[in-house]
């Protein structure tokens, strides 16, 4: 008896294994039709000086606009593009397409820092710091107006590599940040090895930061952590104004969340944050 049952889950357990190989498969050719369709958009969300609110820059966040299911977010897709033959033809896509908004933005007279978010393909394979110098050549875009954001999980491979790739990117101008800070297995030990220009706090300690106190405890350490290593320190997930004063009250100079704007299409965060175009153009 023992026997058929092991026999049994055996054969639930192949089969399931069968049915998520081809769900996989068949959202990888998906997501290759809709990158040869045109259906990948960049989001915009606004980055704001906790004290007072106004915008520093943006961090650039990917959507998939899927003809039937309307806008998909990144977590339901990035983790098969980044394991895919895909990646790196998105990651340059998302990349030249950041880069040239924020040229836009700069010629328009509104210098907003772009923040990008990097793939693992991006660290491990092609030369990242050429592409970049690249990018900013043909855009003429101010390096200082450039931010990569990379977590811990594709840091782990190839330290040398990434260590070489962040010093050349960083001698362009570009900055460095480390995100999702906490969530990972060893990010103090990130901070030793890599040369980072500052954190993003994850969300995670951010939402619950008024009613938990290991939170509080945590952010609060972390803040303290980045002034004296001189990093900057980037709050998420903000949903309220008392937790960006709270922030404030523990020395977070910089934040982004919903409480001061969702990712939203660039032409609606030039209508809410910026002073882009036609009005301008017009009244001049
Ligand atoms: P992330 O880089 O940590 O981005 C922040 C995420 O937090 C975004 O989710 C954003 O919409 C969400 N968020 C912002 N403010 C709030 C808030 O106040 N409350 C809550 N609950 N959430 C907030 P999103 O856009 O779904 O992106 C998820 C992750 O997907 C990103 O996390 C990033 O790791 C990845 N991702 C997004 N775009 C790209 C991309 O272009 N390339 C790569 N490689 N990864 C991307
Ligand atoms: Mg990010
Ligand atoms: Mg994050
Ligand atoms: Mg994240």
């Amino acid at each position: 008896k023992a026997k058929m049952t092991r026999r049994g889950s055996h054969v639930i357990f192949e089969s399931t294994i069968r049915q998520e190989l081809e769900n996989r498969l068949t959202l990888e050719s998906e997501l290759a039709l809709a990158a040869d369709r045109g259906e990948f958009e960049l989001f915009y969300q606004p980055q704001v000086r906790l004290v007072d609110g106004s915008l520093i820059g943006a961090e650039a966040l990917i959507r998939w606009r899927h003809p039937a299911r309307g806008y998909v977010s990144p977590g339901e897709f990035m983790p098969v593009v980044n394991t895919s033959a895909l990646s790196e033809r998105i990651a340059s896509w998302v990349m030249e397409t950041a880069s040239r908004q924020a040229r836009a933005w700069e010629l328009s007279g509104n210098s907003v820092r772009v923040a990008i978010n990097l793939s693992p393909s991006q660290l491990h394979s092609g030369d990242l710091a050429h592409s970049v110098a690249v990018l900013l050549a043909t855009t003429g875009l101010t390096p200082s107006l450039l931010e990569l954001e990379v977590t811990e999980d594709i840091l782990l491979h190839d330290e040398g590599r990434v260590l070489d790739l962040f010093k050349r990117i960083q001698e362009l101008g570009v900055r460095v940040l480390f995100d999702d800070f906490g969530t990972g297995y060893a990010s103090l030990s990130y901070l030793k090895k890599f040369p980072l220009d500052g954190l993003k706090i994850d969300r995670s300690f951010v939402l619950d930061l008024l009613s938990d106190s290991d939170d509080a405890a945590i952010v609060g350490s972390t803040i303290g952590l980045s002034k004296q290593l001189g990093l900057t320190v980037v709050a998420e997930g903000i949903e309220n104004r008392a937790t960006a004063d709270f922030l404030v009250s523990m020395g977070c100079e910089e934040g982004q969340g919903y409480f001061f704007g969702r990712p939203m299409p660039a032409e609606a965060f030039e209508k809410q944050f910026l002073m882009v175009g036609r009005e301008s153009v017009n009244a001049a």
